[in-house]
């Protein structure tokens, strides 16, 4: 099953197919289609909600994490930086999306440590984590 079956799956009110589909949100318990959800051609899975939910939040009222929104490895690596001549499977703009959001887990735990806060060990690791990811989405984007 891809990342997005697996998630659509777990939402109500689902509409749209191809890759993108609107669903009610279940983090601010609301009906309405308020969550939109996008895979990418190599199986990454992006959403928003547009009443504000954070995505953790919203993964988090369907019982996923971060994590379950990547593909397998070996999907994934079809598409990297190893193989010329294929079309790079990110926009820019999704790129950023990923970045950003790594960089504001880094931020978070930074300012703990700033703030003389030992981070917990599962904040170390979420810590790798967006380490890991930010590495790779920069070299998606070949920076
Ligand atoms: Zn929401």
């Amino acid at each position: 099953m891809s990342p997005a079956e697996n998630l659509i799956q777990r939402l109500a009110k689902v509409r749209g197919r191809n890759g993108s589909w609107t669903a009610g949100c279940l983090a601010h318990n609301e009906k309405g289609p308020s969550l939109a959800v996008r895979e990418l051609p190599d199986g990454l899975v992006l959403l928003h909600c547009f009443a504000g939910c954070e995505t953790e939040s919203v993964l988090a009222a369907v019982g996923m994490d971060m994590t379950d929104l990547f593909p397998p490895d070996s999907k994934r690596r079809e598409y990297g930086p190893g193989k010329p001549g294929v079309k790079p499977a990110f926009y820019a703009s999704d790129l950023m999306r990923v970045i950003a959001f790594e960089a504001l887990v880094v931020q978070i735990v930074a300012f703990d440590i700033a703030s003389g806060k030992r981070p917990s060990e599962e904040d170390q690791k979420r810590m790798m984590v967006a380490y890991e990811r930010i590495d790779e989405a920069m070299r998606y984007a070949n920076v």
